[in-house]
């Protein structure tokens, strides 16, 4: 016998979960919210997006400082920290009030493990409380990957420099860092702007591999060129030293080694599948639980939305998502909205950023369509606000498909570029063709302006 029900339990409290709960609550369910951290958020707020873009806004803010104004005085490593705690705790007594206002959702600080297709146990370190859910969603979310590597518990992880109460408490004066992925090398330029020597050891020979090609490439001409890049570089093991750590790794054939001060590890994440899940003979794909559009699993009432489906592990995938599949709850699990993945921008917080949504350029050469393009771009050097900022590098890449010149994607690197793409994919999203973009007063004197700028030459 079960202990209780609800007609919803969600497995974690993060992206994929709380939107989905808070939804399906107005509309007069009830809801049981499960997360061992006891609160909403999940990991983006814990140890992700927020404190690391809130740590990464502060540097960036030093850079242009010292810029503009040709005084190289930084800031002390613990003001930054301290920024980030305050976001931090900002935004859980934000999501505390949102839950006061919810009495439909229930939170409770415990684990969740299936025991069967409709009941779940929760367990919270003191008892355990059999729930039976008519409909459950999974967003337990990925953890950091740490490969079998000889000294790998040596390397920090992001849940180290970002964490609520992080490992890393004193800015490092060299910092290897293993992985050239997103998280690698946003990391990377952002202690680079404080003043760390970094390298970066990348295990193929393209760093930010799956973002579009020349996008990267306009980047990486943009990045820090103190910031050493190693390609090909497989890092076989790790080791203590007197000063810090050395990075073994091969290159070329050959054993190589470097040393740094600290070493970060971040060569990807993995989903985290809830105990007993295994059991339900529900299937996985490559990426993570196996879903369709309507965000469900082979079992109908079972949901799987954010970074435990891998299709997308972005903070605002896993919003959509679970909407997605609160929707299909209030429709009784027989599917009226679905998850489009074709608009979504992504942005690499480096510094500069850049972003990029939809079908680009690069992608569209590499096969991923058919679809014959026409690019306009326009250049950050004749860009007013990136004139004031004096960062200049980088532009806008529009992609609008040949003859009725709908916008089907675009990438920007520079100034602002985490906030254009996000006019940018709404114009992607909502169908607008060059001639609504070159129609569009743009806000002078804003980056903004270069997408109308683009727009116009074609038109
Ligand atoms: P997403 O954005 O995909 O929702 P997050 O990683 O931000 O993912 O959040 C997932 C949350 O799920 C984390 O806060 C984690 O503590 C929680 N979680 C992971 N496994 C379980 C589990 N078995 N029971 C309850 N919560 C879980």
């Amino acid at each position: 016998m079960p202990d209780a029900d609800f007609d919803v339990v969600t497995i974690g409290a993060g992206g994929g979960a709380y939107p989905a709960a808070l939804r399906l609550a107005r509309a007069g369910l009830r809801v049981l919210m499960t997360d061992p951290k006891g609160a909403l958020g999940g990991n983006c707020l814990a140890e992700g997006c927020i404190p690391s873009k809130a740590m990464r806004e502060v540097a960036a803010h030093v850079r242009l400082h010292a810029r503009l104004t040709g005084d190289p005085a930084g800031i002390g490593y613990e003001r930054i920290i301290a920024h980030k705690d305050d976001v931090q705790a900002t935004r859980y007594a934000q999501h505390e009030r949102e839950l006061a206002g919810a009495p439909q959702v229930t939170l409770r600080r415990a684990m969740a493990r299936f025991v069967d297709r409709h009941t779940v146990v929760v367990d919270d370190g003191v008892g355990r409380t059999a729930i039976k859910a008519r409909h459950i969603i999974v967003a337990s979310g990925a953890d950091v990957l740490v490969p079998a590597l000889p000294g790998a518990d040596l390397c920090l992880t992001s849940r180290d420099l970002f964490g609520r109460d992080p490992r890393l408490t004193e800015r490092p004066a060299s910092m290897v860092i293993i992985g050239g992925g997103a998280i690698g090398v946003e990391t990377a330029s952002f202690f680079a702007a404080l003043g760390t020597t970094v390298t970066i050891l990348q295990l193929g020979s393209q760093m930010l591999s799956g973002m579009d090609t020349d996008m990267v490439a306009t980047l990486q001409a943009l990045l820090d060129p103190a910031i050493r890049i190693v390609s090909d570089a497989g890092v076989t093991a790790v080791e203590r030293t007197r000063e810090g750590v050395r990075v073994h790794y091969m290159h070329a054939g050959k054993p190589s080694h470097t040393e740094a001060a600290v070493a970060v590890m971040a060569i990807g994440r993995r989903p985290v599948i809830p105990e007993g899940f295994g059991a339900l003979d529900l299937a996985f794909d490559q990426h993570g639980i196996r879903v369709d559009a309507a965000m469900q699993t082979g079992a109908p009432h079972i949901y799987a939305c954010g970074d435990v489906n891998g299709r997308l592990p972005l903070f605002h995938v896993a919003v959509r998502e679970s909407l997605v599949a609160s929707h299909n709850i209030l429709a009784r699990d027989t599917p009226c909205d679905y998850m489009d993945y074709t608009a979504v921008p992504i942005t690499l917080f480096t510094i500069p950023a850049a972003a990029q949504v939809g079908l680009t350029g690069a992608a569209a050469r590499a096969g991923a369509s058919d679809t014959v393009l026409v690019e306009s771009a326009y250049a950050f050097r004749e860009d007013a606000r990136a004139q004031m900022t004096g960062d200049t590098g980088g532009g806008i890449h529009l992609f609008f498909e040949a003859g009725n010149l709908r916008l089907r994607g675009g990438w920007v690197v520079g100034v602002d570029a985490d906030q254009l793409i996000g006019q940018i994919g709404v114009a992607v999203a909502a169908g607008l063709s060059a001639y609504d973009l070159a129609r569009f007063p743009d806000q002078h004197p804003m980056a903004a302006e270069g997408i109308s700028h683009a727009a116009r030459a074609l038109v």
